[in-house]
């Protein structure tokens, strides 16, 4: 018996089920953290323990947004190095990076994750990979930011341990030593990590890129996942220069070494995806490694187009990612959705190389398969965790706009009238409900100016 119930009528619904099954009209019954009724026109009679009736008329229903890659810290160091590739804005970065602290690391991720759940994200990640020495608990803090905005979250524990007099791109005061990283990867695990299936909080091992970690530690690092039982996470095949380096210090292109090392299987998600020959894709398509497509970040950095059309049809799983702030400044997730589907037209010279279905289907379903969670979340379908977003439609933005799923991924961001993440409420009438905004953009400008302050003075 369920202990309460909110009912949503009126609304559009898109449930991005296997059949993609729509309704002009219908509604959806929330019991407790999950959805127990959903179809066309009105919820049933006689529902005990109503808490709330919303009445959706105007809006869309889909299921919560779901984001694959970012990088919260980065959120107090926008707007930098404007104007570079990958590897030299990483370069003018990191001695920046380098000076976080846990206060600040706190700020950025419940900057990153507020700005993300006003946008209609329910579920997250965040791929960390800078632990100065000294600096604190910083796991701890965001694992704590995403535990108060009310996201369902994944941390990525990442690490660096290449520095640049083992022929790596980052500074070597801001790399962790091979052991270490492992150690404290496993601790996060053992902290933090909740197997079960509706958890709020989960823990992947996520060593940097291969410019950036030794291949001790993607070898050591995969087997300590499959022996935790947690998935793998990395950035790959992102640029040509990173391209170059592998085959110059490893005598092979980025997906042959990650297969070398253990970092492809049905466990594993990749951010970027860009530069992947045919070969690359079947070995995905054969592993059941996943992508996480940042087609904002790519532009940013002028990386290239990743092959999602190509990708989806040799049915990889692919969800999208905002990817770190600082090359993809809005920090906003519905956004991606349009560039996925513009920039993937464009680069398929091809005006169906992603309809706006599979653009809301790659922000959605896609991002669950990536995160091995499309059994809970990813649809909105009977017994599933009640994480869904309230679109509204009707507003100048998109009145005009008869599809209400062409109107979310082609028009303006829409507002958010209401989104739940396993039946509680996060965001209402467009302001978040958990948190304070103005005190988490005023926190964050300040912790900004401090990092800047500290950079400065060397
Ligand atoms: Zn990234």
């Amino acid at each position: 018996m369920a202990a309460s119930r909110i009912v949503i009528e009126n609304c559009a619904i898109a449930t991005v089920d296997a059949d993609d099954t729509e309704y002009a009209s219908g509604h959806l019954v929330v019991a407790d953290d999950r959805i127990e009724s959903i179809g066309a026109g009105a919820a049933p009679d006689g529902l005990e323990n109503v808490v709330r009736r919303v009445d959706g008329t105007g809006c869309l229903a889909t299921p919560g947004l779901v984001n694959t890659h970012h990088h919260f810290y980065q959120w107090i160091t926008r707007g930098l190095a404007a104007d570079h590739n990958l590897f030299d804005w990483l370069t003018a970065l990191y001695p920046t990076w380098a000076r976080i602290d846990e206060s600040m690391v706190r700020a950025a991720a419940r900057g990153s994750l507020a700005m993300m759940a006003r946008g209609g994200v329910t579920t997250s990640m965040d791929h960390h990979y800078v632990y100065p020495r000294g600096s604190g608990d910083l796991s701890g803090a965001i694992i704590g930011a995403a535990r108060e905005t009310g996201v369902r979250f994944t941390l990525a524990r990442g690490s660096m341990d290449r520095g640049r007099s083992d022929g790596g791109l980052p500074p070597d005061f801001a790399v962790e030593t091979l052991d270490g990283a492992l150690a404290a990867t496993e601790e996060t695990i053992d902290a933090h990590h909740d197997p079960s299936p509706d958890a709020m909080t989960q823990i992947a091992v996520a060593p940097c890129s291969p410019f950036s970690v030794s291949t001790g530690l993607l070898r050591e690092g995969a087997e300590l996942a499959r022996r935790k039982g947690v998935r793998l996470h990395t950035h790959g095949s992102e640029t040509v220069e990173e391209e170059q380096f592998c085959k110059e210090l490893f005598g092979m292109g980025p997906t042959d070494y990650f297969e070398s090392t253990g970092w492809l299987g049905p466990d594993v998600w990749m951010a970027h995806c860009v530069h992947m020959n045919a070969p690359d894709i079947a070995a995905f398509a054969r592993t059941g490694t996943g992508v996480a497509h940042c087609p904002s970040s790519n532009a940013r950095l002028g990386a290239g187009i990743a092959r999602i059309p190509d990708l989806l049809r040799a049915g990889v799983a692919v969800g999208l990612g905002v990817d770190g702030t600082a090359s993809n400044e809005s920090g906003e997730l519905h956004t991606e959705l349009r560039n996925a589907l513009l920039i993937n037209r464009l680069g398929a010279h091809r005006e169906r190389a992603l309809t706006v279905r599979q653009a809301l289907r790659l922000g959605t379903y896609g991002g669950a398969q990536v995160l091995g969670r499309e059994g809970q979340i990813g649809s909105l379908e009977t017994g599933k965790l009640a994480d869904l977003v309230l679109w509204k439609l009707d507003t100048l933005a998109h009145a005009s706009i008869a599809d209400p799923v062409a109107a979310l991924v082609l028009g303006g961001a829409a507002p958010v009238s209401l989104s739940l993440v396993g039946g509680r409420t996060v965001v209402e009438d467009n302001r978040l409900t958990t948190v304070d905004e103005d005190d988490i953009a005023r926190t964050t400008r300040d912790e900004a100016q401090r990092l800047a302050r500290i950079a400065a003075d060397g």
